[in-house]
């Protein structure tokens, strides 16, 4: 039953309450409730506890998990078992190992961060995120900082942001009075998407193997056009497949909620029910982690690539996001009393403005070589980032800051604090699914994550930007004489300022491009383009104000994203050589040495060879265009490692090797289609998308 296995393999709240003594219970509770420092001779007992709880369970070893700059996790299996005389053993586990860990971590990126003298990193409990067993291992959910205690991973700066956003959210709340509030902390529900492929047709193509995605690929005949794929019947093998998945997902106590096909042929998505961020970060890495594993038990492979087929939809992440208080109070819920309402349109209002003066930064948090495929040129959504609110909210925005009458039930103007907002409904029919960052009734759902990241770096901006403009609103409000008047000023001086945000069409008509353009809103079309702003100083001001990242920490990951980048692309591209050096170009100029011979033969006969001798000629001729650009690719990689900078590499990438790429590719696709099937080196495009059944 699910309500047995649900959470059985997690240290969680009942399990603690159950095997902890009461005091150390409270303590622990005290430590995970309100920060408060964790006493050593509690995490003792703890770990003591959590010890015969996983030995029981039979694990033998425990990990401390953390998620380094990789975009993946880490960890590094110790087993409990400690020397006894008599040549026994014991099995123990302390406080200060559940507590604090020391990997070596010279081998993860650092961005400079760590020299390698001091190569150790350590890393530390966030007990607000329960302590699981995963695959017969303890793992303890850490962060993982350097000796300096800089962040060296993702999970540090998203627990700085929640602090931040805090710490601004209470100042704001306090001055409505909300006295019983003494948390706030955001809330996200990510929805993944993914595509399943037979395991037999990966193994059969290096791209997929080596880079995530097809480099190569003629269009299948049949593709998503008949939008029959969609929410369509989930077949056996795949059906099998999710049930293996939420079972695997339910004893970590992932509440993996909904699962769907998507657009694309073999593309599916999972969405889980929302909770703390935190929570939801470390929840959606071990999901993507199942995924994968459960996936080869079934024959299968998961690929979580943002871009794995050309010509057929990508996969992203929808990060749906709100702010809650310990009370239960959803801020960007539409209230029923005026203050209520108040309260509601100032947390919106502080959302508006983050996300029009950091554009460039929810763009950067999204940004990877893969996830260009899908925001670029190539496949909507587009890379500007716009808000959508539906038609009825931005009526009522527009009222308050024009002072005209809404033209509601009400007919009169709008007062801030003293009328009742008009009833607006959440707007099912008018769900507008192309917007990047779209309100819909009681949170935000920004849709530009790629599907492979870790969805840490797009909350950790998240929460600091609408941290900043919390500070900002505080700072008036908290010294203003008249409360009210002057947040009504505040609401509609906020609105008239970043209106042009706002943006309720439809975001993938070419015709948005050009408005935005007139707005004034940024286009980043690639990695390195929104990159280029990340150190802008108004971001690093931000960040350091708020004591999320230094600027060490910052210019780090500045470095290390720009070098996945041209990393990535530099692996792409030397797969496709060697697919064109050493299968293509073989295995087609083979074919062509035998349609040579059969059309000789069929001459000596005297027979018609209009066929063979076309097909001869094209296929020459390709492969000579094939060879010249596969040459052209290779001395362009070549070229490239005179590049004075990482910068100027990345540039590099992003124009000419993808040029050469995308040329050598043209060929190769065109090569496929008039090349017979049993010479062609690689499963097609329509035998790995319709393979599943
Ligand atoms: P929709 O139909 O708009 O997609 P759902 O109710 O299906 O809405 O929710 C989509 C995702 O949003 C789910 O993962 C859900 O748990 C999450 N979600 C709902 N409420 C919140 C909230 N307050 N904060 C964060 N995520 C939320
Ligand atoms: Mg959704």
């Amino acid at each position: 039953m699910v309500t047995d296995i649900f959470s059985s393999m997690v240290f969680d709240d009942a399990t603690m309450e159950a095997r902890l003594p009461k005091e150390t219970y409270k303590a622990l509770q005290r430590t995970i409730k309100l920060g408060k420092h964790l006493d050593m001779n509690v995490a003792t007992v703890v770990a003591n506890a959590m010890k015969d709880w996983a030995i029981e369970k039979g694990v033998t070893h425990y990990t401390h998990w953390f998620q380094p700059m990789t975009g993946v996790t880490a960890e590094k299996h110790d087993s409990f078992i400690s020397p006894k005389a008599g040549g026994k053993v014991i099995m123990e586990f302390s406080g200060k190992e559940l507590i604090q860990g020391e990997p070596d971590a010279s081998s993860f990126p650092s961005g400079g961060l760590r020299a390698t003298f001091e190569a150790r990193g350590y890393t530390a409990w966030d007990a607000t995120s329960y302590a699981f067993i995963k695959d017969g291992v303890l793992c303890i959910p850490t962060v993982f900082c350097s000796y300096g205690g800089e962040a060296l991973d993702q999970k540090t700066a998203l627990l700085r942001s929640m602090e931040a956003i805090n710490r601004q959210a209470l100042r704001v709340l306090k001055l409505f009075g909300n006295a019983d509030v003494t948390s706030v902390k955001t809330t996200v529900g990510p929805e993944q998407e993914y595509f399943l492929v037979d395991k037999a047709m990966f193994d059969k193509r290096k791209d997929l193997i080596y880079t995530g995605r097809t480099l190569f690929g003629a269009k299948a005949p049949k593709g998503q056009e008949l939008d029959d794929h969609y929410f369509g019947a989930i077949k056996p093998r795949v059906a099998a497949y999710m049930k293996d998945l939420n079972e695997e997902l339910w004893k970590l106590g992932v509440l993996a909620k909904t699962e769907h096909n998507e657009v694309a042929p073999a593309q599916h998505e999972m969405a889980p029910i929302f909770t703390t961020t935190n929570i939801a970060a470390d929840h959606n890495q071990l999901t993507m982690e199942l995924m994968r594993k459960v996936a080869q038990r079934h024959g299968l492979v998961c690929l979580l690539h943002e871009k794995p087929f050309d010509g057929v939809n990508g996969s992203g992440k929808h990060n749906n996001w709100s702010i809650s208080t310990d009370t239960g109070v959803n801020l960007l819920e539409p209230g029923e009393t005026p203050y209520e309402n108040a309260q509601f349109l100032l947390f919106l209002c502080a959302v508006i403005k983050a996300v029009d003066e950091y554009q460039d930064l929810l763009r950067i948090s999204v940004a990877s070589a893969g996830n260009d495929h899908r925001l670029g040129a190539n496949e909507a959504p587009p890379a500007i980032v716009s808000m959508f609110l539906g038609s009825d909210l931005s009526e009522i925005l527009e009222a308050i800051e024009k002072d005209t009458p809404y033209d509601g039930k009400e007919k009169e103007l709008l007062r801030i604090g003293v009328h009742t907002l008009p009833k607006f409904q959440r707007d099912a029919t008018d769900r507008n699914r192309t917007s990047p960052f779209a309100f819909t009734g009681n949170k935000f759902e920004f849709r530009m994550l790629g599907s492979a990241e870790s969805i840490s770096c797009t909350n950790t901006v998240l929460n600091t930007i609408v941290a900043e403009e919390l500070r900002q609103f505080a700072d008036i409000l908290e010294g203003a004489e008249d409360f009210e008047g002057a947040m009504h000023d505040l609401i509609r001086k906020t609105i008239r300022d970043h209106k042009r945000i706002i943006f309720n069409g439809d975001g993938y008509d070419a015709s948005w491009v050009e408005e935005a353009e007139r707005r004034g809103l940024l286009n980043l079309k690639s990695t390195p383009d929104a990159l280029a702003h990340m150190l802008d100083k108004k971001n690093v001001d931000l960040f350091v104000s708020h004591k999320v990242y230094s600027e060490a920490e910052l210019t780090a990951r500045h470095e290390v994203k720009l070098e996945n980048y041209s990393k990535i692309i530099n692996i792409e591209a030397q797969t496709m050589l060697d697919m064109t050096w050493r299968d293509v170009l073989p295995a087609v100029s083979g074919y062509t040495a035998t349609l040579t011979e059969r059309l000789q033969a069929k001459k000596a006969l005297g027979l018609a060879v209009d066929y063979e001798e076309e097909l001869n000629r094209k296929l020459s001729a390709l492969l000579a265009s094939a060879y010249r650009a596969a040459g052209k690719l290779e001395k362009d990689l070549l070229d490239s490692k005179s590049a004075p900078d990482a910068e100027a590499l990345a540039d590099v990438f992003k124009t000419t090797i993808l040029d050469d790429m995308r040329d050598l590719r043209i060929v190769v696709d065109t090569m496929e289609t008039v090349t017979p099937a049993d010479v062609w080196p690689y499963p097609s495009y329509g035998e790995i998308l319709f393979g599943v059944r």
